[in-house]
């Protein structure tokens, strides 16, 4: 049996070494369109390659994933996170768990698990061959021909062919994919942080609030976690979980949109009421700022106070209902116009890509095209930042090389 994999990625890499793990005797070529493997691993968490997520519970793993997340939650049944770090650690990668889950090498080097992937293929005769990328695929009999964009390199036929090619910004970059009769699901960037232009608030540049609960009005779109104040906006992993979930809103409304911050991560407005009221009692001769209730930074809390209106030179006693509730709804249903968008330290993903209907998700099989397979970022499915996207890699390949 011959086996091509299309693309020299995490998905394709774990794919072919898999491949060879299930059919030590098949003979094995990664296609890769560069002159380059595994250069996103390479600059993957800052250089040091966040490569999974310390949670084991299926269930919390498979919420981190807004498209896919019903293929995932089966498929990690299979491969997960507990098996990523097995795999990498059995092949002499230590890896650890950051306090927010992460788990990096402990080396804080991508090229601990670039050498790894690539010691691995090495050692089991599987080759990469550069500059080869793949323009078309045909089917013939039960064989998939390769045709290359190079010209001097003539087509090539093989018994199996896993694409694990990667996210393509444009539709049009997946016709090869269409033509053989798959869906594909327009694709749009995913993971990024909120530009403000036109709100104060970025003046206050640094300031972490952890955790608030953040929402899109109109939507279901809501996230819990850390926020940081930038100074073009937004940005923190309730932020960056945002964008991921609502990706396809965004992108239709032209990233031009409003979201609300309930600063407290309270959405019980009669209870904050009910703690100003104590603070009113508690603290009637203190000014406003010198007394923050929910432990919000000292900068925030006092821009917070002038958002309501509210004079810093104010006694609390001197506050009233009126200016008890509009101190409750700052704090609770605060609003921000969002416009335009910025990378994460130039973490992105796809979201969309080849349709989930076009595929059996027990095989990762196409649909449409015998002993065809695909795996990792060209499928559409993407995760949360955190190890999310590669652990889809790990696991969609995983299941592809078993070649059912
Ligand atoms: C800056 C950055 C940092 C990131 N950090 C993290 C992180 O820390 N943790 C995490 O989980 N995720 C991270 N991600 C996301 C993660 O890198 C991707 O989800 C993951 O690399 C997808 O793997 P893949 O193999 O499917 O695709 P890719 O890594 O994109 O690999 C696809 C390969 O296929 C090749 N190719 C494409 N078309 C063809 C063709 N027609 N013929 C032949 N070859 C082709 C490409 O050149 C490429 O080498 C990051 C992404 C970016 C951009």
């Amino acid at each position: 049996m011959n086996v091509a994999i299309i693309g020299g990625g995490a998905a394709g890499y774990f794919s072919a070494i898999s491949v060879k793990d299930n059919y030590p005797d098949a003979d094995v070529i990664i296609f890769e369109k560069t002159h380059f493997s595994l250069a996103k691993v390479k600059i993957s968490g800052g250089g040091r390659c966040n490569v999974t997520n310390g949670n084991t519970s299926i269930g919390v793993l498979a919420s981190g994933y807004p498209r896919g997340k019903a293929l995932m939650k089966k498929a990690l049944k299979i491969f997960n996170t507990k098996h990523t770090m097995e795999w990498f650690e059995s092949r002499g990668v230590p890896l650890f768990v950051q306090d927010d889950m992460r788990v990096f090498p402990v080396s804080q080097d991508s090229t601990s698990i670039i050498h790894c992937l690539m010691d691995q293929t090495e050692a089991k005769g599987i080759a990469c061959e550069y500059w080869s990328g793949i323009q078309t695929l045909t089917q013939k009999g039960q064989q998939i021909e390769l045709s290359f964009t190079r010209q001097d390199l003539p087509p090539r036929s093989f018994d199996k062919v896993i694409v694990a090619s990667g996210g393509s910004p444009k539709s049009e970059g997946l016709e090869w994919l269409v033509k053989l009769g798959h869906n594909i699901v327009e694709p749009v960037p995913s993971l990024f942080t909120f530009n403000m232009p036109d709100e104060s608030i970025v003046e206050l540049t640094g300031v972490a609030v952890d955790p608030v609960l953040v929402s899109i009005p109109g939507t279901s779109l809501k996230t819990r976690g850390p926020l940081l104040i930038t100074h073009w906006g937004f940005s923190g992993p309730a932020i960056l979980k945002l964008s991921a979930f609502g990706a396809r809103f965004f992108n239709e409304n032209d990233y031009t949109f409003d979201v609300r911050v309930n600063w407290l991560d309270q959405p019980n407005h009669e209870l904050v009421l009910t703690q100003l009221e104590e603070v009113v009692v508690e603290h009637s001769r203190k000014l406003l700022p010198n007394i923050r209730p929910f432990g919000l930074p000292d900068r925030l809390w006092r821009y917070l106070l002038q958002k309501s209106g509210l004079s810093q030179t104010k006694k609390w006693s001197e506050l009233g209902n009126k200016g008890l509730n509009k101190l409750v709804t700052v704090l609770t249903n605060d609003s921000y116009a969002v416009s335009g968008k910025t990378g994460f330290k130039e973490e992105f993903v796809t979201c969309g890509g080849v349709s989930l209907d076009s595929i059996d998700g027990k095989t990762m099989a196409s649909k449409v095209c015998d002993n065809l397979y695909f795996a990792g970022e060209i499928l559409d499915i993407d995760g949360i930042t955190g190890g999310y996207n590669f652990q889809a890699a790990w696991t969609t390949a995983f299941i592809a090389a078993k070649l059912n």
